[in-house]
């Protein structure tokens, strides 16, 4: 099993919140120990806690998460999308012409910022 497969059985397993980048091949997840978020790179498994407080690769996270209960969530862009979709989707049901002209703009600034990052 590749190691990416390794670390995202892991998190789902554990049901510890996460949120997977397939393209930057990044897993992002709740610090174990302060209430910032760390990133891990799923090619080693090494990771960081955003705010410097530890680090480490996959041996050590599953060791640290048999010791703690990790409830804390991160913020998932893809999950927030769906969403807006959603609200969207019910709130056009309206006929409300300007709900549709919002989510046009809504959409096409998601797009704008999808292109350059
Ligand atoms: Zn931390």
């Amino acid at each position: 099993m590749s190691k990416e497969r390794v670390s995202l059985s892991f998190f789902k397993d554990s049901k510890i919140d996460y949120f997977y980048d397939n393209k930057e091949k990044t897993i992002t997840f709740p610090c174990f120990k302060c209430e910032s978020h760390a990133i891990m790179n799923v090619v080693d498994t090494s990771w960081n806690c955003s705010s410097g407080c530890s680090k480490g690769n996959i041996f050590e996270l599953i060791k640290t998460s048999k010791e703690s209960i990790i409830e804390k969530s991160v913020y998932n862009p893809k999950k927030e999308f769906k969403r807006i979709e959603y609200r969207f989707n019910k709130l056009s049901k309206t006929g409300n012409k300007e709900i549709e002209e919002l989510r046009d703009i809504v959409y096409g600034l998601i797009n704008y910022y999808k292109s350059i990052v």
